[in-house]
């Protein structure tokens, strides 16, 4: 793969595959710093196409329009981890990429990512492999229960996952992930969710955000808080294992690491759920309140451009607008202290996230 032969100049141009909201924060936090953006995305509605100075409408398996793309750019990042890895050899082959597209193969399979963060000497649910429905026999009698069915591949805010409670029936929950290869893992009892979102540069620099607590609803991010409520020490044990995680890939750009807070008593412990290689939707309050929000930091990180240590001005609480939760956003934008994002999406389907609101409180522990 071709490397970039040193920090990006002013004006350069910045590829995204991708052109959801993510795609159009990354874009917009380019566009602050003076680089231009080439959004390529299959969805003709998609949010970043707006905010591009280029895009091109293709799907990921056309090696013509990739190749094109690819020619038109200095530096190709993604916004989703899905991306296929036949798209990302072909890029590859013509331009730098970062992260290195090696850590899709890894974490577009839950089977490889879990097997991965053990590996990383890092606490996970403990796993078993299903590839058919005689597995699924063996693998649900190893695990126990309650237990979570997963598909491994292409699952995303609970989609392809199925609770394997006491009187579950393995034939229904087979049929409802369609029989496809998966894993069981043990259900984690957890007292709350975090996640860390850190950057590590090209020259190994890291740059870590305040953890955060996130709140999901029918396994969809509702809302985010910093700080969260854990203890100094889950705190730093969740940024290590951000660092471990980052480091063992040899990564360049933001990821996150959503993990459960388990608690017994007055003791808290973490186990790793998942790694998110791109920016995420749980660091989206640090557009409002950070000097270097997320897609600063990656468009920084892929660009070769210093990480600074993210300040945090204030506490916040981040809310999705999910459906028609946008049609209030002119009510939202009247309430004190919150800043408003909408992404501008044509249709508010059901569960669709749309935007999210950021509420700013007095920071309790300032350190200003
Ligand atoms: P995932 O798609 O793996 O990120 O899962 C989405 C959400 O489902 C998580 O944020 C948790 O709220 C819940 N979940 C997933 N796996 C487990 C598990 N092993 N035990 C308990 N809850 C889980």
């Amino acid at each position: 793969m071709p490397d970039l032969a040193g920090p990006l100049p002013l004006g350069a141009t910045i590829g995204i595959l991708g052109g959801g909201q993510l795609g159009r924060m990354l874009a917009l936090a380019a566009a602050r710093l003076g680089f231009r953006t080439h959004v390529y995305c299959p969805d003709d509605d998609s949010p970043a196409f707006r905010v591009t100075d280029r895009h091109t409408h293709a799907a990921y398996a056309d090696r013509p329009a990739l190749e094109a793309f690819a020619h038109t750019v200095d530096v190709v990042t993604f916004e989703f981890e899905n991306v296929p890895a036949a798209t990302a050899e072909i890029l590859s082959g013509i331009v730098a990429v970062a992260p290195d597209p090696r850590i899709l193969a890894v974490t577009q399979d839950r089977l490889t990512e879990k097997s991965f963060i053990r590996q990383a000497g890092l606490p996970v649910a403990d796993f078993a492999p299903v590839a058919d429905r005689r597995e699924l026999e063996q693998a649900a009698a190893r695990i126990g229960r309650p237990a979570v069915l997963k598909t491994r591949r292409l699952g995303y805010d609970g989609k392809g996952q199925v609770r394997l409670d006491a009187a579950a029936d393995l034939d229904t929950a087979w049929t409802a992930i369609g029989g496809a290869p998966a894993i069981v893992e043990t259900f984690v009892p957890f007292a709350s969710e975090v996640s860390v979102i850190l950057a590590r540069g090209r020259d190994g620099t890291m740059a870590a955000y305040d953890i955060v607590e996130n709140v999901h609803g029918d396994h969809v991010l509702r809302t985010s808080r910093v700080p969260a409520a854990v203890s100094p020490a889950t705190a730093a044990e969740a940024g290590r294992i951000g660092t471990v995680l980052a480091e063992a890939f040899g990564y360049v750009g933001v990821m996150a690491v959503e993990l459960f807070v388990l608690r017994d008593g007055g003791r808290e412990g973490l186990v790793v759920n998942e790694i998110a290689p791109r920016v995420h939707n749980s660091g989206h309050w640090t557009e409002t309140a950070c000097h270097v929000s997320q897609f600063e930091m990656h468009v920084r990180a892929v660009a070769g451009w210093p990480l600074p240590l993210p300040l945090r001005f204030c506490d916040v609480e981040m809310d999705n607008l999910i459906g028609n939760d946008v049609n209030g956003a002119f009510d939202r934008a009247a309430e004190p202290a919150t800043s408003l994002h909408v992404y501008g999406k044509r249709d508010a389907r059901p569960g669709r996230k749309m935007g999210h609101v950021t509420r700013l409180k007095p920071r309790k522990d300032s350190p200003f």
